[in-house]
């Protein structure tokens, strides 16, 4: 299992934190005109992630990377080291 650089700790997932912009339809709801006249609704249209993303660690929230593939390759399995590698 891969070791956090920051604490030591062994961690076999990291936490995840993104910037998302979400996208609306915005309207006033009158289908209950006489419990909730003109009631403002969200209705979420589109949702995309922003510029800022970072992969913490989840037990001492250290920011260790900063784009998908570092974080895939720390997380990833290490291959033992060939110590046996046989030809052919
Ligand atoms: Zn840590």
């Amino acid at each position: 299992m891969p070791k956090c650089p920051k604490c030591g700790e062994e961690i076999n997932e990291l936490k995840y934190v993104a910037d998302e912009i979400h996208e609306y339809a915005f309207y006033l709801d009158n289908t209950m005109p006489d419990k909730a006249p003109d009631k403002a609704r969200y209705e979420e249209t589109d949702m995309w992630t922003g510029d800022w993303q970072v992969w913490k660690c989840p037990l001492c929230d250290a920011e260790l990377f900063h784009n998908e593939q570092e974080a895939i390759e720390f997380l990833k399995p290490k291959a033992k080291q060939a110590t046996l590698h046989v030809e052919g």
